[in-house]
């Protein structure tokens, strides 16, 4: 089966799973309707509670009507749930297409309408952003990609933006940048809690959600008049954590999926290891961000609430040698909101296990090639240096 045709079977499956569940949660929501109405029956024959029981009976009736349309619609999907009937098989369907479909980037980018590329400007993200020119380069699909970065405000490191800004000028590709107010600091002094592992609100609130929003402008001026194919490439890998292992190289987002556009979550680089993500920088001679050089394994917020507390004493390190005003910042929001950064981990004991390192050690120093010397040699890095400044 081509990419056209899979992604066709992929968006099929889609919608009468869709209408599947929506005829089940309006029988369901039919049923308690019912029960209520009935429930208040006695009361209205006895003459009280008269306004509930006519408000339950409308109730009732809205839900008959949404019932109506459900099984129109699953009614439409019939020749297709009647190839797929369970949910299972769906399901596998699905991912047995879009498994096939990951093996061959050039023909999904060819089939694809959009490829939107998720950039934090991370060492991650650049490969991911190569790896897809590349692919775009051999479909002759180039005008069909687009960078998108959300900006976090002033929690990430310095010069973040600019960097991602340049990452796609070298493939004279058009650059997005999001940022919602106040940005990651914005976010928590107005929640007064740190986001956590199981409330990753900071994902959700300043990189997800915005997504959707771009998808739709972009998809709109490409007036297509007909459901779009959108690419939304991420530079998640497996080897980052468990829960990322998990994750499939391509899947449907059916939260910004709609009959408009099908838009579909790529891990383009999902089975990299660490070691080939630093030799496809250093043979491409693609720009990284000198926060690695520190020894810093994640670019993005300074403070990354999923870090380790080895990594949080480090990045407090790396903003002494530097001059930055994060540990200060992070501490004094800390101590307003009156909630901890991490459980059991305040920013304050980090500073105080950061100033402790470097009166035993010293400042903390680096050199602009170090990430390069520590995952792959010093030459690589000599040559990398060499090609960059060039
Ligand atoms: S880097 Fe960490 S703290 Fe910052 S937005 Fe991402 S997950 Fe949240």
């Amino acid at each position: 089966m081509n990419a056209t045709n899979a992604l066709r079977t992929v968006e099929m499956i889609r919608c009468a799973n869709k209408a599947a569940s929506g005829h089940r949660a309006a029988r369901h929501a039919l049923q308690e309707a019912r029960t209520e109405q009935a429930s208040l029956s006695v009361d209205h024959i006895l003459g009280s509670s008269t306004g509930a029981y006519e408000a339950a009976r409308k109730h009732t009736r809205r839900t008959e009507k949404r019932l109506q349309r459900a099984a129109s619609k699953l009614h439409a999907w019939r020749p297709t749930l009647n190839r797929y009937p369970t949910e299972l098989q769906r399901h596998r369907a699905t991912r047995n297409l879009l498994e096939h479909l990951a093996d061959d980037a050039v023909s999904l980018i060819t089939a694809a309408d959009l490829v939107l590329i998720q950039t934090s400007a991370g060492k991650d993200s650049l490969v991911a952003l190569h790896r897809t020119v590349e692919a775009a380069r051999k479909a002759g699909c180039l005008h069909k990609l687009r960078v998108m970065h959300c900006d976090l405000g002033q929690a990430e490191w310095p010069g973040v933006r600019e960097l991602a800004r340049r990452q796609a000028e070298r493939y004279a590709i058009p650059f997005i940048v999001v940022a919602s107010e106040g940005g990651f600091l914005g976010m928590v002094q107005e929640r007064g809690l740190w986001p956590d592992a199981a409330r990753r609100l900071c994902t959700a609130y300043l990189k997800r959600d915005p997504t959707g929003p771009v998808i739709t402008r972009l998809t709109e001026t490409l007036g297509l008049g007909r459901q779009a194919i959108v690419l939304n490439v991420m530079g998640v890998r497996g080897a980052e954590s468990r829960s990322r292992a998990l994750k499939s190289r391509l899947t449907v987002d059916d939260r910004t999926s709609s009959s408009n556009r099908l838009v579909l979550t790529w891990n383009i680089i999902h089975e990299l290891p660490d070691s080939q993500v630093w030799q496809e920088i250093a043979d491409n001679a693609l720009e990284y961000h000198p926060i690695y050089d520190t020894g810093l394994p994640r670019l993005s917020c300074v403070y990354c609430v999923l870090a380790s507390p080895d990594w949080l004493v480090l990045a407090t390190r790396v903003c002494f040698a530097l001059e930055l005003p994060h540990p200060q910042l992070y501490a004094a929001l800390e101590r307003r909101i009156n909630h901890s950064f991490k459980k059991d981990l305040t920013i304050g004991g980090i500073i105080a296990a950061a100033r402790m390192l470097d009166a035993l050690d010293g400042p903390l120093t680096w050199r602009r090639g170090d990430a390069l010397r520590h995952h792959l040699s010093p030459s690589t890095a000599d040559s990398y240096l060499a090609r960059l400044s060039v």
